[in-house]
């Protein structure tokens, strides 16, 4: 018999508007003081009206575009009739059967819908177990569930599609999607097909982080196999990823769709979306991660591990290309090479110094540049422009001026040289004796010698030239 894990995602994420979905209160989950950001509409009062917040709309037609799926002329919001301590209407605004969003792709990844529902509150349990608070600061935010087909195969496929995911809606600018702070929240459904009959699926929640997915995956297609091939049957059930204990445990038995008694929401228009500005959004979808990349590798010669790590955040995709603008060398290949590594190396370094973000920090894509001009061009040692950087993240100042300010410039004036190269000849006599014998290293020793005399300022290239000229 072969068998073949199947998974399919339901992910959802805050959309980071001004207002909650159906009122005017503060979308601001990540405030400590409880309760602060909380209104009748939002509290669930009754003879309160909910309005429709435009911007959540747009944001969700934005990843729509983006995802390549179709916006239908119509949609409309449903009730999902439930109780919980955390929903205090009883009841959660959603959509059922028209979604703003039908069908799309991701990553090969088919996409049967996203759609727009309210958050709910949180619930805060004191550590003696003896009571509950209630937070609903979080209650109605606007919140977008994206439902993928079951096409997914492994998990490491399911990390890949979640990650890009994350990184399309950080580049819409409509979540900041950190999984870490429920942002972004990811569900599993998993099942084991036997000779390529679809199994039952399980689906799993509680997973809050990429490792949490992989992870959570692995070990329910593991039990599933297991429970197989032991003769046993898969439930169909709901259960929690326990992160500690590295398991999942049954939660409760899957509820349907009957058990929720969806009805269209009385209290709120259909929405006719061919009424929205769909161009002005179209406009607004901007150059994706994944072309991006492409595009980094072709225009900056740039290898495919480099170009995702430079388009993995937008703005430092967008500093480094302003920066590659200026450079207009004849050998630009090779400075971009150079600001690659600048930048993901020694500056991504310093800025985690002080965890900084590219748009924080002080140092204009233009000087950067220059910087890399200034290393490229021989004109100042990599050990000098290191320092360079340091001083510029913390001043602002054009590399050329700490140059000059500071006297650092390489020496490559051959006559510039001339008397320490000659005094060092002098003076280490033996070592030019051990280098006519053809021993290297005592050529590295003079080079060592006159660098130390220069400060640290002499080019080494051209020092290594006149040591060979003038031995020889
Ligand atoms: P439900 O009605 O139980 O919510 P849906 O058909 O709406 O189930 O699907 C929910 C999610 O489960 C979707 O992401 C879908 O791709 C996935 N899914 C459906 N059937 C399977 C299956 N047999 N194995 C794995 N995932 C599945
Ligand atoms: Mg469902």
């Amino acid at each position: 018999m072969k068998r073949q894990p199947t998974i399919g995602l339901e992910i959802h994420a805050e959309l980071k508007t001004q207002t909650k979905m159906f009122c005017d209160s503060l979308n601001d989950p990540e405030e400590k003081h409880p309760n602060a950001n909380v209104c009748p509409v939002c509290a669930g009062h009754p003879g309160t009206l909910p309005t429709i917040n435009k911007a959540a709309v747009e944001s969700v037609l934005k990843v729509g575009m983006a995802l390549k799926g179709d916006i239908p002329q119509f949609s409309k919001f449903d009730r999902k009739n439930y109780f919980y301590p955390d929903l205090p209407k009883g009841y959660q605004i959603s959509q059922y059967d028209l979604p703003l969003i039908f069908g799309g792709v991701l990553n090969g990844v088919r996409l049967r819908r996203i759609h727009l529902e309210e958050d709910t509150g949180r619930l805060i349990h004191s550590e003696d177990g003896k009571s509950s608070f209630v937070d609903y600061n979080r209650a109605g935010v606007p919140l977008m569930e994206l439902v993928t087909e079951p096409d997914i195969t492994t998990a490491d496929q399911a990390v890949e599609f979640a990650k890009e995911l994350q990184l399309i809606l950080r580049y819409l600018g409509v979540s900041d999607a950190d999984m870490e702070k429920g942002q972004m929240r990811v569900e599993a459904n998993v099942s084991v097909s036997a000779d390529n009959v679809l199994g039952t699926k399980v689906e799993v929640k509680n997973i809050n982080s990429f490792k949490a997915v992989h992870d959570a995956i692995e070990f329910e297609i593991k039990r599933q196999e297991e429970v197989l091939s032991s003769g046993g049957k898969i439930v169909q059930e709901t259960r929690g990823w326990d992160d500690a204990k590295h398991k999942t445990v049954s939660q409760r038995i899957k509820e349907e769709a009957h058990d929720y008694r969806y009805f269209p929401e009385p209290d709120l228009p259909p929405l006719d979306l061919s009424k929205f500005d769909l161009a002005a959004i179209k406009v607004a979808v901007p150059e994706l991660p994944k072309e991006k990349r492409l595009r980094f590798g072709k225009e900056y010669a740039l290898k495919p591990e480099q170009a995702e790590v430079a388009c993995r955040d937008r703005a430092v995709a967008e500093y480094f290309e302003e920066a590659a603008s200026e450079l207009k060398s004849e050998d630009a290949r090779a400075d971009f090479q150079l600001l690659y590594n600048y930048l993901t190396s020694d500056l991504f370094g310093l800025m985690a110094e002080t965890g900084a973000a590219i748009g924080d920090i002080k140092i204009d894509p233009e000087n950067f540049a220059d910087l890399v001009i200034l290393a490229s061009g021989g004109k100042i040692s990599s050990r000098t422009a290191k320092d360079i950087l340091r001083k510029m993240l913390e001043t602002g100042m054009d590399p050329n001026d700490i140059v000059k300010r500071e006297n650092l410039g390489q020496i490559s004036d051959e006559s510039a040289l001339e008397q320490t190269v000659a005094s060092i000849l002098e003076k280490h006599s033996a070592a030019v004796a051990d280098f006519k014998k053809g021993k290297e290293s005592a050529l590295q020793f003079l080079i060592g010698k006159a660098m130390a005399e220069l400060k640290g300022k002499g080019n080494p290239k051209l020092l290594q030239e006149m040591f060979i000229r003038k031995i020889s």
